[in-house]
């Protein structure tokens, strides 16, 4: 699950944590260990300059601790950004546990991993990520009241899948109308890789819309009940990065675009759920630029569940979720044209905002 690993010189050369390659002067990073459940995760606040540091937990077998930490600190720095860009009062954090989700999850193993989010006093909230449920966060809401996504009979917001496919779908529309001219989907082809609970949203949306629909999942019962449900094609090829496609929306794992995919792709535009789908952000959003090909910046247009789990903290409804998550289509075209008018990418456009909004907040309470 990490987005860039790390060479064995890297490893070498570098110190376990203040001199990871992805250390980007976080706050604070929390190992947590427990013998009696098994538990192992990392906590990493990146920043509570907005607020305070929220992100989901993901729980994930990765190959070693390395990874995981690796995996903790982009994510965390991830959600600072997206946080300030979509104009929230939060701060960036998140959370790993190391594991199979399917095999070494238990009541008393989430409820544990609650009290080290409790030790922290509020600094960091967390919610929902890759192999975690809402069931897990009513867990952890026995414990500590400093978690989101909770079940909606339990005065949560609920899963934020919704939610993030609906602002994916709009900051796709916007890089459409930025790119085609016209934000209509009618006939225009979208490859989503990854259809699990925000890619199937998404496919919904895309097909109510008119968009020709192709599907690629490791899952094979999935692409089975997604294809016969929504009426859409199943990629067949042998490479999925070189379909022949429109639109290329990430909604399973980071870093496809990289060095060897980026050459590949033929889709003019590229918009989806994935976190961190840059490799490397600054070469591959430069590429991306040079090739002509229109990217909304994965930070920005996956806000939608932060919104959600955000209205559970300060008590907005359903309606003012929606206008929120609405207004990423006009935040994505503002950022497209802003990168277009100064010759930058993207990424580094929406990066630019974010960081101006906490430099910002910074000076102000340093006055
Ligand atoms: P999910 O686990 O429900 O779905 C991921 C899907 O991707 C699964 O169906 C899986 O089989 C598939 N997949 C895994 N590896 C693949 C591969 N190599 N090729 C093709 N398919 C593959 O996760 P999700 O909640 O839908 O999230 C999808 C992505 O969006 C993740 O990167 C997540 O971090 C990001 N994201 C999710 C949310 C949210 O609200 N759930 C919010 C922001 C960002």
């Amino acid at each position: 699950m990490t987005t860039e690993l790390l060479s064995k010189s890297a490893l070498q050369n570098s110190e376990p944590v203040f001199g990871q390659m992805s250390f980007d002067d976080h706050e604070q990073v929390v190992f947590c260990n427990d013998k009696d459940t098994g538990l192992k995760a990392i906590i990493g606040i990146h920043s509570t300059v907005l607020g305070p540091a929220l992100g989901g937990t993901r729980m994930w077998q990765y190959n070693n601790e390395w990874e995981a930490l690796n995996d903790v600190l982009r994510l965390s720095r991830g959600m600072t950004f997206k946080a300030a860009v979509t104009g929230l009062n939060l701060g960036g954090g998140k959370a790993v546990i190391i594991g199979d989700a399917k095999t070494q999850k238990t009541p008393e193993l989430m409820k544990r991993f609650g009290e080290f989010i409790h030790s922290l006093g509020g600094k960091y909230y967390t919610a929902e990520d890759v192999g975690m449920e809402t069931a897990d966060m009513d867990l952890i809401r026995e414990v500590t009241p400093f978690v989101t996504g909770i079940s909606e009979s339990k005065g949560g917001a609920g899963n934020p899948s919704p939610a993030t496919a609906y602002g994916v779908f709009m900051g796709l529309k916007a890089a459409c109308q930025f790119n085609f001219g016209t934000d209509s989907l009618e006939g225009k082809s979208v490859l989503v890789q990854g259809i699990g609970h925000v890619g199937e949203v998404l496919v919904d949306h895309l097909s109510q819309a008119g968009a020709r629909i192709i599907i690629d999942d490791i899952n094979i019962e999935r692409l089975e009940y997604i294809s016969r449900t929504y009426g859409c094609s199943v990629f067949e090829g042998e490479d999925v990065y070189s379909a022949d496609v429109d639109i290329y929306a990430p909604c399973a794992l980071g870093a496809t675009i990289n060095d060897e995919t980026i050459d590949r792709l033929k889709a003019k535009v590229i918009a989806g759920a994935a976190n961190n789908q840059l490799a490397n952000e600054d070469k591959h959003g430069k590429l991306l630029l040079e090739k002509g090909i229109v990217y909304a910046p994965d930070f920005l247009i996956n806000a939608g569940g932060i919104i959600n789990v955000f209205a559970e903290l300060e008590g907005y409804d359903k309606a003012e979720i929606k206008t929120k998550t609405e207004n990423i289509f006009n935040t994505t075209l503002e950022i497209l044209q802003h990168a277009k008018i100064n010759n930058i990418s993207s990424h580094n456009a929406a990066l630019e905002i974010a960081r101006k909004r906490i430099d910002q907040r910074l000076r102000s309470q340093k006055l």
